[in-house]
């Protein structure tokens, strides 16, 4: 990818004193020119440096926040942190008083679908590619206006979306993408009517499956193929779903999906690409075929007993669960069956949670939100609404470094190879400047459009209303 940075001229950095005894001091080679841009994430033109003074870093990490100090970026990354003395800007650099606000990491959602936010279902299921395109790129915008500045997409053709925001030209979160959904016929994301059956030799794809949404694979060379072809479209991990949904029309809650040989085809493909397989599933049954076959992630798991827990405690693998709200219901009839399914599993989720907790599971957050651009707009809402299970420190850890570990399992498939969910020197320059304390009080973040005075996303400013 092309540095799209301009050369920066040196500037005059006098050391004072540090604040912390754990902060790096500034020194002359902290002028040097930022080295280039990671692969496949082309950065944006030419914001050469960022300087926030007095900030005080909730640092992703530790639950408290950090003396008053000031924080360098350069290029997409943060360069130092410690105490400046910078007598002038240099050609290229932005400088903000942070006034003794929070600067902290961007928030990063690990259950995203970046194409079905927004459209309801009826649109998502009927409007062209490049309207979905279109609305997604809008949506994805506002996401990054909500201090998102990472998601992992776990069903979806994200790809277009994600290489323009990637060039630039697109505001918008990094995406880590699944590509499409790998179910089976019937599965959770078949989203086929019982008319269009059955599947022969030769016969046409779904709207789905040629949108790149969705992929039906019924014996385990059926999966290999779908786990390459996502693969070689640029997956970063593969997405499939081991058991039954809520919104889908054909797949009980109940039902275990795919064979453990069908499993262990999606696993090793994934394996042998570097990178790893998580698995859509709520009830103990299919994590367990899941997990059994090689899986390292679980998406929901709201019906786990108290041995699926110790099981995924046991094998290291982390649990991806949505703190879902109580009006997701209302997308359904109250006497539909997606109704009833949606109850049960709203009511196992307090119990997920719990158990997640006693067990110590990896545990990742997430929002799923789907079909709503209101209940998109209320995702720092979800976020915040962890407190029911958390502190407010473990919930924006959870939310920033922790997220970050869960990304990194991409091994060499991870499109943004880098430090994320930290402020730390060297790490992706991922920040939001916040309005107060949201450690001591989580609801400033259900209000990003009034708190997050700055955002910046790979070292771009894409929000500053400090004046
Ligand atoms: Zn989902």
């Amino acid at each position: 990818m092309a540095p799209l940075r301009t050369i920066v001229v040196a500037a005059v950095f006098c050391v004072a004193a540090c604040s912390g005894d754990k902060t790096p001091q500034l020194t002359a080679k902290d002028a040097a020119p930022p080295a280039p841009a990671d692969a496949g994430a082309s950065a944006p033109p030419a914001q050469t440096s960022v300087l926030f003074r007095n900030v005080r870093i909730f640092n992703g990490v530790d639950p408290t926040l950090q003396a008053a100090t000031d924080v360098l970026v350069r290029g997409n990354r943060i360069a130092t942190i410690g105490k400046s003395d910078v007598n002038f800007a240099e050609p290229g650099m932005t400088i903000i008083d942070g006034g003794g606000r929070t600067l902290m990491p961007g928030l990063i959602d690990m259950h995203w679908h970046t194409l079905a936010v927004r459209p309801s279902i009826a649109v998502a299921l009927q409007a062209s590619t490049g309207y979905l395109n279109l609305m997604a790129g809008a949506e994805a915008s506002d996401t990054l206006q909500r201090g998102f500045t990472t998601v992992r997409d776990v069903g979806g053709a994200s790809f277009g979306l994600k290489r323009a925001i990637d060039e630039g030209w697109q505001a918008g979160p990094r995406i880590y993408p699944s590509g499409a959904i790998i179910s089976v016929t019937g599965g959770h994301g078949d989203f086929r009517s019982p008319e269009e059956l059955p599947r022969t030799l030769g016969s046409a794809d779904s709207r789905m499956e040629t949108m790149g949404d969705t992929a039906i694979a019924d014996t385990p060379d059926e999966v290999r193929t779908r786990v390459r072809e996502q693969l070689m479209r640029g997956a970063s991990q593969i997405k499939f779903t081991a058991g039954g949904g809520v919104s889908s029309p054909h797949s009980p809650l109940d039902v275990v999906t795919f064979t453990p040989e069908e499993v262990r085809a999606a696993v090793q493909g994934a394996n042998n690409w570097g990178t790893y397989v998580t698995a859509h599933a709520y009830t103990p049954a299919a994590i367990k075929q899941a997990v059994e076959a090689g899986v390292q992630c679980i998406e929901h798991g709201n019906l786990m007993d108290e041995e699926t827990a110790q099981l995924l405690a046991n094998r290291g693998v982390w649990l991806s669960i949505q703190p879902l709200p109580e009006e997701l219901l209302r997308a359904f009839p109250p006497d539909s069956e997606e109704y009833a399914k949606g109850r049960e599993v709203l009511t196992g989720t307090d119990r997920a949670y719990q158990l997640a907790k006693k067990y110590h599971l990896k545990t990742a957050f997430g929002t799923d939100v789907l079909f709503s651009a209101a209940l998109a707009r209320r995702q720092g809402e979800l976020l915040a609404s962890l407190t029911k299970w958390y502190t407010p420190a473990e919930a924006l850890i959870m939310a920033t470094s922790t997220n970050a570990q869960l990304l990194g399992l991409s091994g060499k498939r991870n499109p943004y190879p880098g430090r994320l969910g930290v402020v730390e020197a060297g790490a992706f320059a991922d920040l939001l400047l916040v309005e107060g304390d949201p450690l001591s009080d989580i609801r400033i973040i259900t209000r990003p459009q009034e708190n997050f005075r700055v955002i910046v996303k790979n070292g771009r400013i894409y929000k500053n209303t400090i004046k």
